[in-house]
């Protein structure tokens, strides 16, 4: 019997998943199936995180260096720079404006007393996250001994190193050949390996969405349902409309031929709530179903799923406004500009793990004096908002990389050597 596509495998894994979560969240977590079965989805699901995080490193070393080499060639290397920032910050802008407007005009969390949390924030200490610290932890991260930056997993200390590792390889030109016919060939290496785990992709996912479904927390979404409805809808609008639209306008591809490419990385994001864990499979659906080149993609991605947030930018503005709304602050145009660009800031420095916007949230809110205990309020909820902004995370990466392309494309045509 011949296998459906994997295409249809993972749609199949993701409706499974869900349905199946819903049954055991309906069980209850005592009951033996559910037990038994989220032990095996436990299992699963971490055994396809592990892997993709596995390759992760090695890819973006490989890709990064083999990009950067590619484009200094060419001297394209200014153009795809700067167009790929000015993508990642208008798109962020726009996101977080969404967030303002959405927040201004329902004004979620005004009928809700913090009082009625104060379960959920005890035994709660929001870490002190005060702005300057967190630039000078930023910036002190970023440059690091790479071998400890590849131990230790560190993507952004990666993308620097292999930033300036690619820069080194076309300024020595023929003398470090060798050097860079190896990353090229590994970066082939780590595609196909990418390839192979794939196929594990529609269990791993519906393994994760079992887990995460079964475990919603059903009162507190209810409580909370306006601040959730404006966070999905502002992230929904973001993820279905804007992008979309700026990549009709850019490239004139559809939509549909977008969502169809991307929709193996866009799930994958959705389960895992990991953009870094998910590049391995946005590198792959970028170029081979969107037929970005290697050198483009294999720069714009990796760096987007570092700095490139809409979807957390969007939701650490619409959390501020919520908690403004609960204790009853009303933010002055000015605060809301402060928190228009810390958001900003927030976003870009939060790393593509899951719920790490909510560690940076912390200094959105401080820097409007809003109680940073109040996190705590949005934590139950934080793993579920979290699939849907990752998702937006990863999709404006893939939507990047293409008007890049687009932008580029003038010298990008020439033939690589
Ligand atoms: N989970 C998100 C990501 O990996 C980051 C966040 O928590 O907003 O893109």
């Amino acid at each position: 019997m011949k296998l459906p596509s994997l295409n249809i495998q993972i749609l199949l894994g993701t409706t499974l998943g869900v349905a199946i979560g819903l049954y055991f969240n309906e069980l209850g977590a005592d009951h033996t199936v559910v037990k038994s079965g989220l032990y095996a989805s436990g299992l699963v699901g971490t055994l396809f995180i592990d892997l993709l995080k596995m390759i992760l490193i090695p890819l973006v070393l490989c890709s990064i260096s083999v990009g950067i080499a590619n484009l200094r060639q060419h001297q394209q290397m200014h153009r795809v720079w700067v167009s790929a920032m000015l993508f990642f910050v208008t798109t962020m802008m726009i996101a977080i404006s969404l967030a303002l407007i959405a927040g201004n005009y329902f004004k979620p969390g005004s009928g809700l007393q913090m009082t009625m949390f104060e379960n959920a924030m005890q035994n709660f200490e929001a870490k002190q996250l005060p702005l300057p610290e967190f630039f000078a932890q930023f910036l002190h991260g970023l440059f690091i001994n790479p071998f400890t930056a590849l131990a230790q997993n560190n993507v952004l200390a990666v993308v620097m190193f292999a930033l300036i590792l690619g820069i080194t390889l076309v300024m020595g030109g023929e003398r470090f050949k060798q050097t860079r016919t190896l990353l090229e060939e590994a970066l082939d290496v780590t595609m196909l390996i990418v390839g192979w785990i794939m196929r594990l992709a529609p269990f791993g996912i519906m393994a994760l969405l079992i887990k995460l479904v079964a475990a919603q927390d059903v009162v507190m979404l209810g409580i909370l349902a306006k601040f959730v409805a404006v966070v999905v809808g502002t992230t929904l609008l973001h993820g279905m409309v804007v992008l979309p639209l700026i990549l009709y306008l850019f490239t004139r591809k559809s939509p549909l031929w977008f969502f169809r490419g991307a929709r193996e990385a866009l799930l994958t994001a959705f389960a895992t709530s990991s953009s870094a864990a998910t590049l391995p499979i946005t590198m792959r659906c970028t170029t081979q179903h969107l037929h970005v080149k290697p050198e483009i993609a294999g720069f714009v991605l990796p760096l987007g799923a570092t700095v490139n947030m809409d979807g957390t930018a969007l939701y650490e503005a619409a959390a501020a406004l919520f908690v403004a709304n609960l204790v009853g602050i009303e933010l002055s145009f000015v605060q809301q500009l402060v928190v228009f660009f810390i958001a900003m800031i927030a976003a870009m420095g939060a790393p593509g793990i899951p719920s790490a916007g909510m560690v940076t949230m912390v200094m959105v809110l401080q820097s409007v004096g809003l109680p940073a205990e109040a996190i705590a309020i949005l934590l139950p909820i934080d793993r579920l908002l979290d699939t849907l902004r990752t998702t937006v995370n990863v999709e404006g990466d893939m939507v990047g990389s293409l008007v890049v392309q687009k932008l580029t494309l003038h010298n990008a045509n020439k033939p690589a050597n």
